[in-house]
């Protein structure tokens, strides 16, 4: 057990982590996790997810993750805002979601405004409509002002315009029209990203383990669709986009790629950081994940913030002009684009 603690405390510590909090709640069956990764810009804004985990230890490594990538995620999109997450170790039955979600609420509470949660995999608007009865440290409830109640339309309309940075820049291209997009994961974010390439006129290629939801992007969509996850790595195409889960882009992963743009908006794309030298090796421009996809929480903040709804998609567009530099920079410095986007972000966070 103590080998167990350190090397987590040791694995925060690498990543610059500065808190953990554990809750357990044995009559809702909760078992949660929230890592704050810096407070120095602002309170830690990130989704609260509630999905299962083999292990505590991977839960635990995944708030970290998470955190971390919420912070640089917050400090490049200039946002007044630390980063953190909350991680639900979804039980086999949650018999009362309810209660289960009240005692989410009062465990955010505690932490007096350092953490602020939203939605994310695995919970909905609904159940942050039951933490906001414990807690005012929530955002995307109902009752927010913006006509858009799910950030995932936005973070697809941040993705998209990541997409036009690539083309623009790697291939030379004004816009998104009659290119090839290969799209793996078609859930809440990727199909609306690919409801949107689809109206730029890009070609689609889409896979998913949700039969129903290829098929909607077939007929709706005019998508073509491959029966695997290894036949989509390998479809050659203009951008391929992961949109499903981390860690995707791996040693196997990139000999397989047929694309020269890698963007999409799944978190934690690189399986290790030395995958960003790996594809750029492979001359394959990568848009870093937390850059192409801070839409969402580009949103959530201005939700929190009382911001408007003009100068939210304002922000959200400006994630073009973010790419475009990053991407620029990498060829003047031969970094890597994950790399600079890094520095850029622990830039911002050492300025403040
Ligand atoms: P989601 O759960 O709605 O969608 C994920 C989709 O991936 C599902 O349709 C699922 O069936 C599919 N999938 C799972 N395993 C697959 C596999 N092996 N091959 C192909 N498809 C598979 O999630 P989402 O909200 O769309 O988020 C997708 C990714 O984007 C996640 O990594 C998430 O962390 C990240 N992200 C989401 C947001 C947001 O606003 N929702 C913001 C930033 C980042």
């Amino acid at each position: 057990m103590k080998q167990l603690e350190r090397d987590l405390l040791e694995y925060a510590e690498s990543m610059q982590c500065q808190e953990l909090h554990m809750n357990v709640d044995e009559e809702t069956g909760l078992k949660m996790v929230i890592a704050i990764h810096n407070t120095i810009l602002g309170p830690a804004l990130g989704g609260c997810r509630c999905i299962p985990y083999p292990s505590t230890t991977a839960a635990v490594i995944d708030a970290i993750r998470l955190a971390q990538c919420m912070a640089y995620k917050a400090a490049i999109s200039n946002l007044p805002l630390g980063g953190g997450k909350a991680v639900l170790l979804r039980p086999k039955t949650i018999s009362d979601r309810t209660a289960y979600f009240k005692a989410v609420g009062r465990f955010i509470n505690q932490l007096n405004g350092r953490y602020i949660t939203a939605v994310d995999s695995g919970t909905t608007i609904q159940d942050m409509d039951v933490i906001a009865t414990e807690t005012r440290y929530v955002t995307t409830t109902s009752h927010g002002v913006f006509t858009v109640a799910d950030p995932s339309s936005l973070t697809a309309f941040g993705v998209l315009r990541g997409m036009q940075a690539a083309a623009k820049f790697k291939l030379g291209k004004d816009s998104l029209k009659g290119l090839h997009v290969a799209i793996q994961g078609l859930g809440h974010v990727g199909y609306s990203l690919a409801k949107l390439l689809y109206n730029e006129g890009a070609r689609l290629t889409v896979f998913d383990i949700d039969k129903n939801a290829v098929n909607h992007a077939v007929s709706e969509l005019k998508a073509a669709s491959t029966s695997s996850l290894d036949a989509i790595l390998k479809t050659e195409c203009d951008i391929f986009a992961p949109c499903a889960f981390g860690g995707l882009i791996n040693d196997k992963s990139i000999a397989m790629l047929r694309a020269p743009i890698v963007a999409g908006c799944a978190n934690n794309q690189l399986e290790e950081p030395y995958h960003g030298e790996a594809l750029a090796r492979r001359g394959i421009l990568y848009a870093p994940d937390y850059v192409i996809n801070a839409g969402g929480l580009i949103y959530v903040a201005a939700q929190y913030n009382h911001i408007t709804e003009d100068v939210t998609l304002h922000k959200i567009e400006g994630i073009y002009d973010t790419l475009m530099h990053i991407f620029d920079q990498s060829e003047i410095e031969k970094r890597t684009t994950s790399e600079v986007a890094d520095n850029l972000a622990k830039q911002y966070l050492q300025k403040s």
